[in-house]
């Protein structure tokens, strides 16, 4: 689903490289987690594949479903099916959090040639859908994320995700400072999105994250490079003894 293949990428700003050849592939219903100490460049990788400006990539490449992502603009990733976690966290006073959703989907759905959802069926599903995730009939009527709880915020964000339904999903949690009821949003947000024809990428400082969704595989980023691989068992492992020793390893 997702393949990230040798990338390098440094900042436009400075000539500091980041990631300094990053292999990844991501098989369609699997969810993968990637945790490294502070500034490795986990964030950085979210943001590169997101679209972000600011980076450069000066080597390798990364496809979503076959298409190469990094040539697109931030609104066509989104079309092909990429949604990260962070993307539309800001407040946006005066819209509506219903009208915003609608707008979301129906630029997803041009972006693809689909019609756009009738707001009779637009209604249908994202109530449906806002009750999976107990968010109630308030929460889609305020003005989006103003005033919100860090856990509406994030039940918000799963909503977002839910009503895109997107084929790859990259959560960045590390540096949110995710409490433990947020963390528990997040976890059974994700448990519940998991689909087989959906992939996601969870980042994550954190092993305690993992204790909720049980990711199929774990990767470690240290220094711009993906330096080990293994299963839940290795967040496990991380837990225990740190980043030290796979650290050294990899020296
Ligand atoms: P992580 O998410 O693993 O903590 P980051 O991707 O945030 O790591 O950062 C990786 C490295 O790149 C760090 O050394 C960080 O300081 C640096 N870095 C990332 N983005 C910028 C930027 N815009 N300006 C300066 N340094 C940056
Ligand atoms: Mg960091
Ligand atoms: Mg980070």
């Amino acid at each position: 689903m997702l393949e990230i293949k040798n990338l390098h990428v440094k900042l436009e700003e400075e000539d500091k490289q980041i990631l300094k050849g990053v292999d990844l592939t991501i098989e369609a219903g699997k969810v993968h987690a990637i945790m490294g100490p502070n500034g490795s460049g986990k964030s950085t990788l979210s943001y590169v594949l997101s679209g972000r400006n600011g980076y450069e990539v000066t080597e390798g490449e990364a496809t979503l479903l076959g298409q190469d992502i990094l040539e697109l603009d931030p609104e066509e990733r989104a079309a092909a099916g990429l949604f990260l976690a962070f993307q539309y966290p800001v407040e946006i006073p005066g819209v509506g959090n219903m009208t915003f959703l609608r707008t979301a989907v129906n630029a997803q759905r041009k972006a693809r040639g689909e019609e756009e959802m009738s707001s009779t069926e637009f209604l249908k599903v994202v109530r449906e859908k806002a009750k999976e995730l107990e968010i109630g009939a308030d929460m889609l009527k305020r003005p989006v994320n103003v005033g919100f709880s860090g856990g509406e915020k994030k039940r918000n964000e799963i909503l977002q995700m839910a009503m895109l339904e997107p084929k790859l999903c990259i959560l960045d949690e590390t540096d949110s400072g995710l409490d433990v009821d947020a963390m528990k949003l997040v976890s059974d947000g994700v448990n519940k999105l998991r689909a087989p024809d959906r992939g996601f990428l969870v980042i994550t400082h954190y092993q305690r994250l993992l204790d909720h969704i049980t990711p199929d595989v774990v990767h470690i980023m240290y220094d711009g490079r993906i330096v080990k691989t293994g299963g839940p068992e290795l967040a496990l492992e991380v837990e225990k003894n740190g980043y030290a020793d796979i650290m050294a390893e990899s020296a």
